[in-house]
């Protein structure tokens, strides 16, 4: 069984999904962590985001890897460095790139090859698994994602600009929605969430709920 969770940056998908999957004793894919992990890899040689020709090429030479709960890029265990603001930049500039999706969709079908998995993006019920049989779209209101985006921060110590964060994430919700390739929507048959007003328990009970819904019955 396939499970797609959707939606714009900061509406607490990875947790959701990483727990949904825990609980049901699925594989986890966290595609984020593939766009993130080509970014890096951009940032680390010098060679320019936007630059489509270059960027292709370096992503379909590069190894991404998911071990131990951790992500690997070209061998080396990347897991924390790719959640630095530079690259979060970098990454929704570099999925803009058709080449480097059509290479990461490829990885992202292999990782589901006889396994039941959750998984979550912004286009994996609409074109990396459309023939899902459970999608979920999760969203929050912008203002809310950026006070939870401020808290995560502050925990670690970092002083934050609230004004400059909401304009962030609304900025990222811009470039994923309006790019040309594989743009953040719903899927028709997804089911959308808003996390707005709930817990993670509280989430992660109704994704919980929902894939229940769908689990094949047994006789
Ligand atoms: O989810 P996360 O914030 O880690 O994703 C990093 C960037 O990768 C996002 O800003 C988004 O532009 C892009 N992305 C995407 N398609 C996916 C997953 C992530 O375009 N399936």
């Amino acid at each position: 069984m396939i499970v797609t969770i959707d939606g714009p940056a900061g509406t607490g998908k990875s947790t959701a999904a990483r727990r949904l999957a825990a609980r049901l004793g699925f594989e986890f894919l966290n595609t984020g962590a593939m766009y993130r992990a080509v970014a890096l890899a951009c940032l680390e040689r010098n060679i320019r985001v936007g630059d489509q020709t270059d960027v292709a090429e370096l992503s379909s030479g590069l190894t991404i890897q998911f071990r131990q709960q951790a992500v690997w890029l070209d061998g080396h265990n990347v897991t924390d460095r790719i959640r630095a603001a530079d690259v979060t930049e970098a990454a929704s500039i570099v999925a803009s790139n058709p080449r480097v999706r059509e290479r990461l969709v490829d990885l992202q079908r292999k990782c589901a090859d006889g396994v039941d998995l959750v998984t979550e993006g912004r286009d994996q019920g609409t074109v990396v698994f459309p023939a899902a049989e459970c999608k979920i779209y999760l969203t929050a209101s912008a203002e809310e994602r950026t006070r939870r985006r401020q808290l995560e921060l502050e925990s670690q110590g970092q002083a934050v600009d609230w004004e400059a964060l909401l304009e962030e994430i609304q900025q990222r919700d811009y470039r994923d929605e309006t790019r040309s390739c594989s743009p953040l929507r719903p899927a028709d048959d997804a089911v959308l969430v808003d996390s707005s007003a709930l817990s993670a328990d509280e989430v992660l009970d109704a994704l919980l709920n929902l894939v229940e819904q769908r689990l094949p019955r047994r006789t």
